[in-house]
C-alpha cells in the first residue's frame, strides 16, 4: 500500500484547509461552541450546510451535475481527515446527504432528480428514512407497513421507529409492504412521502443522555403518489440494497482519533495531587492501547479503501470498518468518562451536554444504528471470511 498524496491530493487539502479557516463558523477553532437550545442548535446545522453547500463542499462525492466534487475516494478520506481534525460542526442533512441523495441519483427517475436532488444539498428539504419497525429492525424485510394503491395514489398504514431526524424532516424515504403474497424480500416498495400531511404523526424518543433525535412515527391513511414511487413496484428490497451499500461506507474512525487526541492533550494538561495524568502509569498504559487500536483501525480503513478503488464498488469490508470504530468510540469514550472522575457526572439536564458523558451513553446506539455489530459481524463472516451462512429468520411479514 502506498501512502503518500500525490501533489493534487495535497493540493485539495490545502483548498480545503484554507477554506475551514475562513468558514468555519466564527471563534470556532477555539472554542467549537453548539448551541445548547435545540431549535437554534439546529438552525446552526442548516446554516453551517449552507455555507458548506454555497462552496460545494457539502457532499463532495456527488457528481458535479447535482452539486457535488465528484471526488475520488482518496479526496473523500482527505475531507473526513480534515473534518474531523477541525471538529467541524455536523450537518443537518446527514441522511439527505449520505443515503438519501446518492440513491435517487443512482435509482430515481430524472423527475425525481429534478424535483428533490438539489434541495438536499442547500438543506432546503431535510431528509429522514422510515425503514425500521417496532417488530422489524435487523430483519427490515420483515416489516409490515402497508402501501395500498387507490388511483394513482398510495394509502399508507402502519408505524416506524427509530426514525431520525423525523420530528424535523421535510420528507421520508419510506419502505413499506405493498404485496404480501410471496417471501419477505417480496412486495416490499420504496416511496418518498411529505411528512407535511394529516395522516402522519411524530412522536420524539427521549434517549438516556437527554438528546430527542429519532422518534416513532405513526401512518394513519396518509397518502403519496405514484411519481412518488422509487424503482419498481414490489421490487423495493433492490432499493434497500443500493442505499444500504451508502450507509455501510460511513466510517467515523477520523473523528475517534481526534477525540483520542484532545484526551490525550487533557491527560498531558490535567494533574491529580501535582502530578500529571500522563505520568500514571495505568492511563498510559490504556492511552497506548487505544493509539494502537486506533492506528490498526485506520490502516485497515485505508485497506478497504484500496480494496474499493480497485472494485469500484464498497464491499463487505466496510462492516469491519463499522465493527471496528463503533468499539474503538465505546471504549475510548468509556475511559475518557473514568478520567474525568467526578465531574463526568455533571451535566445540566436542560441542555444535551456534547460532552464524554452524553457521547458515552450515545455510542451505544452507534453500534445499533445501521445495522448492529453482530449484523456486521455476520456480514463479515459470511462475504469476507467465507463462513457458512447466518441461519435466518424463518419469520416472514406474515408470521408464519
Ligand atoms: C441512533 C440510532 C439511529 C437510528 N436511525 C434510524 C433511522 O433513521 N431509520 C430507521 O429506519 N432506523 C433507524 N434506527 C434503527 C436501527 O436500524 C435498528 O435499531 C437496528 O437495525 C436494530 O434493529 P432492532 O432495534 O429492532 O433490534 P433487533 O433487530 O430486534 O435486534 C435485537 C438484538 O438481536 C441481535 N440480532 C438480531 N438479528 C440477528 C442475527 N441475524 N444474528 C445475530 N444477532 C442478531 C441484534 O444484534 C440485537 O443485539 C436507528 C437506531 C439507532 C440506535
Amino acid at each position: 500500500m502506498d501512502f503518500s498524496y500525490t501533489e493534487a491530493q495535497e493540493s485539495f487539502r490545502h483548498e480545503l484547509r484554507d477554506w475551514l479557516e475562513e468558514n468555519l463558523p466564527d471563534g470556532w477553532l477555539e472554542n467549537p461552541e453548539i448551541p445548547s437550545d435545540r431549535e437554534e442548535r439546529n438552525a446552526f446545522f442548516k446554516e453551517w450546510q449552507q455555507t458548506l453547500a454555497a462552496d460545494n463542499w457539502a457532499g463532495i462525492h456527488w457528481p458535479e451535475a447535482y452539486g457535488g466534487r465528484g471526488a475520488s475516494l482518496i479526496e473523500q478520506t482527505i475531507y473526513r481527515e480534515e473534518m474531523a481534525r477541525v471538529n467541524a460542526p455536523p450537518q443537518i442533512n446527514l441522511i439527505g446527504v449520505n443515503l438519501i441523495g446518492p440513491t435517487l441519483i443512482e435509482v430515481g427517475t430524472e423527475e425525481q432528480k429534478e424535483r428533490f436532488v438539489p434541495n438536499i444539498l442547500s438543506a432546503e428539504e431535510i431528509w429522514c428514512q422510515g425503514y425500521s419497525e417496532p417488530e422489524s429492525g435487523s430483519d427490515v424485510a420483515s416489516l409490515t407497513t402497508k402501501a395500498e394503491k387507490d388511483g394513482d395514489e398510495w394509502v399508507i398504514n402502519g408505524q416506524k421507529i427509530w426514525t431520525s431526524y423525523a420530528h424535523i424532516a421535510d420528507w421520508c424515504f419510506l419502505v413499506a409492504r405493498t404485496d404480501s403474497s410471496g417471501t419477505k424480500h417480496e412486495g416490499l416498495t420504496a416511496f418518498l412521502v411529505d411528512m407535511d400531511q394529516d395522516g402522519i404523526s411524530t412522536e420524539p424518543i427521549h434517549q438516556a443522555n437527554d438528546d430527542r433525535t429519532f422518534n416513532q412515527v405513526y401512518f394513519d391513511d396518509a397518502v403519496t403518489t405514484d411519481d412518488l414511487v422509487v424503482g419498481e413496484v414490489d421490487e423495493g428490497w433492490d432499493v434497500v440494497m443500493t442505499l444500504s451499500a451508502f450507509e455501510h461506507g460511513m466510517t467515523s474512525i477520523y473523528s475517534i482519533e481526534q477525540e483520542y487526541l484532545d484526551l490525550l492533550e487533557y491527560c498531558q494538561e490535567e494533574t491529580r495531587g501535582g502530578t500529571p495524568l500522563i505520568e500514571d502509569d495505568n492511563v498510559r498504559r490504556q492511552l497506548a492501547d487505544l493509539d494502537a487500536r486506533i492506528q490498526a483501525a485506520k490502516m485497515t480503513h485505508y485497506r478497504n479503501v484500496s480494496t474499493q478503488m480497485e472494485t469500484g464498488t464498497p464491499g463487505p469490508e466496510a462492516s469491519m470498518d463499522l465493527v471496528v470504530s463503533d468499539e474503538l468510540r465505546k471504549d475510548l469514550l468509556n475511559f475518557a468518562v473514568d478520567i474525568k472522575g467526578p465531574a463526568a457526572a455533571l451535566w445540566d439536564n436542560e441542555h444535551e451536554a456534547v460532552d464524554e458523558t452524553s457521547g458515552y451513553i450515545r455510542s451505544y446506539g452507534s453500534w445499533i444504528a445501521a445495522g448492529t455489530g453482530d449484523i456486521q459481524r455476520n456480514i463479515i463472516g459470511e462475504q469476507v471470511l467465507g463462513l457458512p451462512k447466518d441461519i435466518k429468520s424463518k419469520t416472514s411479514h406474515r408470521g408464519e
